[in-house]
């Protein structure tokens, strides 16, 4: 009896998690058989040896067995799902990635997937061909999304924290220069995150990041019950097994950081093809060769525009997959899409994400559905408010949806500010002759020309007004050399030399 009750649940698990079948292949019969046939005699001789399973432990030890063996099954199934991701048609990942909504806990999402994609620049995702991140967008997005800093530790520590760098006091340099003084980082600011009070509420939280900078000894992957590094190549087949021992009545949280449209760019053959990408500017395996690229040599900064475009049309297929991995969960999921920071292309003759906060690095795309409505204007701040309200948690933020205060996004000093997303202040004493302007963003997208001492002492007061009201934190740095094993991770994103 015991064991036919179990096989029967272990059985309705595996297909009742099951990716749609439209996205997932059939595992090879044989092979599932043998799996079932091994785990029913295990728990056939436990219960033997324990007699019908009245101790607990015996209990603990068959349903960890039963989940160790679920999980191999999900992993031999993810192949076959792995197959059929790739085979599927922009029209059927468009179709899987906005279905009909099936809430299932009082009307709300019963599952939170947080989608981040490493350095995306809102423009140029409204430019080019992104057919999933149009079908989320066409559900609900804001009229401009700020991130709060603009690279990838300080922004995704607002994103966690809900607050701005301002509030959360993590406004460290580049590795380089704090490899340089011999410091090194501290770990997230000692706040709630996230993860922790999704956890609090009941939800399992899993990660994945494609970013090595997200590793746990700055404390990232506080809050979370598992924190993996899987890069975006295998992030499809690894969230459909993921999502294949997820169990009846839990909730989930998942975070995935795709390493997106970050350096090195390595476009797809076909991607490179459609937007006219040489060959020559490509070292096979490695990506672009930005490093050797003067910002002066047009032809070099117009191929580099054109591997962007390319790349970000990738990542929108790759999401794709990944949605469509979620299979029949994706229907109960409040959805999120979102970016860290975006891109310097050669404006202000600059290429990659070093420290400013020109409108190519603090603009970033945002969509999201099952979320309610969302304010015009939101930064990466106000994303933990806008998760819990969606999914029925109650927890205060420093920012929140309702209030979600003005624009900001800061960098080590430099700090750029707009109430209304049309005007926009850049105090950086560095990168602009004056240390501060103020700029019509609707008629000057290039940041070129500021306007005049009238626009300069509003966007003065609304700063002074926003600091009055919101506390400085500072976090300390630690004296201490960073690990040979980390110097090594950065080096291999571009971070350091
Ligand atoms: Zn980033």
């Amino acid at each position: 009896m015991m064991f036919a009750a179990f096989w029967v649940l272990i059985w309705g698990v595996a297909c009742t998690c099951r990716v749609e079948d439209e996205t997932s292949a059939q595992a090879p019969v044989e092979a599932e058989a043998d799996v079932d046939d091994t785990l029913a005699a295990e728990v056939e001789l436990e219960e033997d040896r324990v007699g019908n399973g009245r101790f607990p432990r015996a209990r603990r030890m068959r349903a960890e067995k039963a989940r160790k063996q679920r999980k191999a099954k999900a992993i031999k199934q993810a192949a076959g799902v792995k197959r059929k991701l790739n085979s599927l048609t922009t029209e059927q990942m468009v179709e899987a990635a906005a279905p009909t909504h099936a809430f299932s806990v009082n009307g709300k999402p019963r599952h939170v997937v947080l989608v981040v994609i490493d350095t995306l620049r809102a423009d140029v995702v409204a430019e080019v061909d992104t057919p999933i991140f149009d079908a989320i967008a066409s559900r609900g997005s804001v009229k401009k999304m700020w991130t709060s800093s603009t690279w990838t530790a300080p922004s995704v520590i607002s994103l966690f924290t809900g607050s701005s760098v301002r509030e959360h006091g993590w406004r460290f340099p580049f590795p380089a220069q704090m490899n340089a003084k011999k410091h090194t980082y501290a770990k997230l600011p000692d706040v709630p995150v996230l993860a922790e009070v999704l956890g609090d509420a009941g939800f399992v939280t899993t990660g994945f990041y494609g970013n090595t900078l997200l590793h746990r000894r700055l404390g990232y992957n506080r809050g979370f019950k598992r924190w993996r590094f899987v890069g975006d190549r295998r992030l499809p087949s690894v969230v459909a097994s993921e999502v294949a021992v997820w169990e009846e009545g839990e909730r989930h949280f998942l975070y995935l950081h795709m390493f997106g449209a970050h350096q090195p760019l390595r476009p797809t053959a076909e991607s490179k093809e459609k937007w006219g990408v040489d060959s020559k500017y490509i070292v096979p395996g490695k990506g672009f060769k930005l490093k050797k690229l003067d910002v002066k040599d047009k032809a070099g900064v117009e191929q580099y525009n054109l591997a962007y475009r390319a790349v970000v049309e990738d990542v929108d297929h790759r999401l794709g997959q990944v949605l469509a991995a979620l299979g029949e969960h994706r229907a109960d999921s409040l959805v999120i899409i979102t970016s860290d920071h975006g891109e310097l292309l050669g404006e202000h003759d600059v290429l990659g994400h070093g420290s400013f906060v020109w409108e190519p690095l603090t603009d970033v795309p945002f969509a999201v559905d099952g979320g309610g409505s969302v304010p015009a204007r939101m930064t990466t701040a106000s994303i933990a408010d806008l998760v819990t309200r969606s999914v029925g948690v109650e927890h205060t933020w420093p920012v929140s949806v309702e209030n979600p205060g003005p624009l900001v996004a800061q960098r080590e000093g430099k700090i750029a500010f707009s109430t209304d997303g049309r005007f926009k202040g850049v105090w950086d004493s560095k990168n602009l002759g004056d240390g501060f302007a103020v700029f019509d963003l609707k008629k000057d997208v290039g940041e070129t020309a500021p306007l005049g001492e009238e626009k300069e002492a509003t966007l003065m007061s609304s700063r002074s007004a926003w600091e009055s009201q919101v506390k400085e934190v500072h976090l300390a740095s630690k004296e201490e050399a960073m690990s040979e094993e980390l110097i090594l991770a950065l080096q291999e994103l571009g971070y350091m030399e």
